[in-house]
């Protein structure tokens, strides 16, 4: 079936149906559509994963995490530069990734939370599917009517078959930041804005990263200045990695970041 078909299921056995006005499914950007507390309406909001979706969970908040204390290692290997003296001598992993877990988790109870005081908006835990045009069904069990329903369950990572049925363990953007250490080196499929600031974070903590990109330049969906911004960066702009051996041989290829 294609994957914008709606998968209808079989008819519900009736075991008591709720009704409300609105029902909103996701709770990422769908959070913002529930109405404020003066509102009549009486609203359903259904989350099948962690409350808050994919900015707060496995997106926009833990990547600007990661990506200010990846700015941090840069400016401490660039010190010398001001006249500072410090030097970058590990990079603890497990801490900085328990860090932003702990405040990702945080956050998305704490809007669960939050969500759940209010007197109009009735909460579910669980995967809502649709049994008719009106009516759905949450996990299988509880079955809810409501006039409106707003489909608000975002998107997923998709991967490529010839990754999918290659046997290579991998990860995708929802599994990276959570890696139990880093890796000496990594292949970063696409170079679209995820793939670039993923390629910031690790090559930032001494990651040594690949890119294999399609087109012809990174961020090539982007603006036109930023794409070429990107392309024209030295090869050089980060200095040498303190983390990494040296070379023999001083090599320009060995310091290349994104
Ligand atoms: C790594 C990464 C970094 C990003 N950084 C940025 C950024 O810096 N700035 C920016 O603007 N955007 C960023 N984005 C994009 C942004 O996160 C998404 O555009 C946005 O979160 C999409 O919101 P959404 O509500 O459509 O989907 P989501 O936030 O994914 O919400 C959908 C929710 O629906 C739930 N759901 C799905 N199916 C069902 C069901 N059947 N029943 C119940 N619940 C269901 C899911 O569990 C999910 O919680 C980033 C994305 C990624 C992956």
């Amino acid at each position: 079936m294609a994957p914008h078909q709606t998968q209808w299921i079989g008819p519900v056995q009736a075991r008591g149906v709720e009704e409300f006005t609105l029902a909103v499914l996701g709770s990422g950007s769908g959070n913002v559509v529930v109405p404020d507390d003066d509102s009549d309406a009486k609203v359903v909001l259904i989350e099948r994963g962690s409350f808050g979706g994919t900015c707060i969970n496995r997106g926009c908040i833990p990547t600007k995490m990661f990506s200010y204390t990846a700015d941090l290692a840069v400016q401490i290997r660039r010190a010398p530069e001001f006249g500072l003296s410090a030097t970058l001598d590990a990079v603890d992993w497990p801490t900085i990734r328990d860090r932003i877990v702990a405040r990702v988790k945080q956050t998305s109870s704490s809007g669960h939370k939050n969500q759940g005081k209010s007197a109009s908006v009735t909460l579910f835990d669980g995967r809502a599917r649709f049994a008719s045009p009106h009516e759905l069904v949450i996990d299988g069990g509880t079955r809810i009517e409501a006039e409106q329903i707003v489909i608000a369950t975002g998107g997923r990572p998709s991967i490529p078959p010839a990754v999918a049925h290659s046997e290579v363990e991998f990860c995708t953007s929802d599994t990276v930041m959570w890696l139990e250490a880093l890796p000496a080196s990594m292949v970063i499929l696409g170079g679209g804005y995820v793939a670039v600031e993923f390629a910031h974070v690790f090559s930032s903590l001494g990651v040594k990263v690949h890119f294999v990109e399609m087109a012809a330049t990174l961020l090539e969906s982007l603006d036109a200045e930023i794409s070429e911004r990107n392309r024209s960066l030295p090869p050089l702009r980060r200095g040498p990695d303190p983390l990494r051996p040296k070379p023999q041989q001083p090599s320009t290829q060995d310091t290349r970041e994104s």
